[in-house]
């Protein structure tokens, strides 16, 4: 145990957004997909963050166990992209699983092999994020394939796990009313999603890749109007009614 060290990004301590109650929130650092509205592209790089052992940051975690348990929270791991570093999240989740502490991973599921199923043994919530149901537009808009993606939420749901389904809604690049039609049919299909969140596009993060010198793409988008995202919370609904959708 803790040979393996951890590269994180950032914490944030009592979060409230990802995931239920109040959770430790990780933020890892390194991404292998380029979203084209990412407000997070200091994540990317896999070299910069801080490095911790399992035991160190799982020190870090449990000062806050109180708050876990009172609001029925956790432990949230997000990114950049998690599953680059599944070795590490293998020992943190064992200890806290060892301690009673809820764990959600909150990722892209692009990265489907060995360690990502051990992983999942020890996770009891995934968010997933489904950036497209369309595979040219999915590698457009992340430079990846989507394939993995879905494989890892078929997966997921043959493990019994709790799924939360996250999906940006962006003018122009995922607001094709049919795409999403068949996004919806696809996620009805997978009994253990008991949450769709609808998330809306923002330019929050936009003065990011301004700093780190990257081409930003999305100067012209606007912010999607509350009309636009009804009309896909009715799309999501309407072949999934017993499901939470926000
Ligand atoms: S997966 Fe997340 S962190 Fe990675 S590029 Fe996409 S939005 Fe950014």
């Amino acid at each position: 145990m803790d040979k393996i060290i951890g590269n994180v990004h950032s914490i944030e301590t009592c979060g409230t957004l990802d995931g239920p109650g109040i959770r430790f929130v990780v933020f890892m650092q390194g991404c292998n997909l380029r979203c084209r509205y990412c407000h997070n592209p200091d994540t990317w790089n896999t070299d910069g963050g801080t490095l911790y052992t399992p035991r160190d940051l799982f020190n870090e975690i449990v000062k806050y166990e109180s708050y876990m348990r009172f609001s029925n929270g956790g432990l949230t791991i997000t990114g950049g992209e998690p599953l680059l570093q599944a070795d590490f999240l293998i020992e943190l989740f064992m200890l806290c699983k060892e301690h009673g502490i809820h764990t959600a991973l909150d990722t892209s599921g692009s990265i489907f092999n060995d360690q990502t199923r051990i992983l999942l043994e020890w996770t009891d919530l995934v968010i997933i994020d489904i950036k497209n149901f369309d595979k040219l537009q999915y590698k457009d808009l992340t430079g990846f394939d989507l394939q993995p993606t879905l494989n890892f939420l078929d997966y997921v749901n043959t493990l019994q796990k709790r799924i939360w389904v996250r999906y940006v809604l962006v003018p122009d690049l995922t607001d094709d009313l049919a795409i999403i039609s068949d996004l919806s049919k696809f996620i009805s299909l997978h009994r253990n999603v008991e949450r769709i969140e609808v998330l809306p596009f923002h330019k929050m993060g936009e003065y990011k890749w301004e700093t780190l010198n990257l081409p930003y793409t999305l100067q012209d988008t606007k912010i999607p109007t509350e009309a636009e995202l009804l009309k896909v919370l009715e799309v999501f609904y309407k072949h999934n009614r017993n499901v939470i959708i926000v």
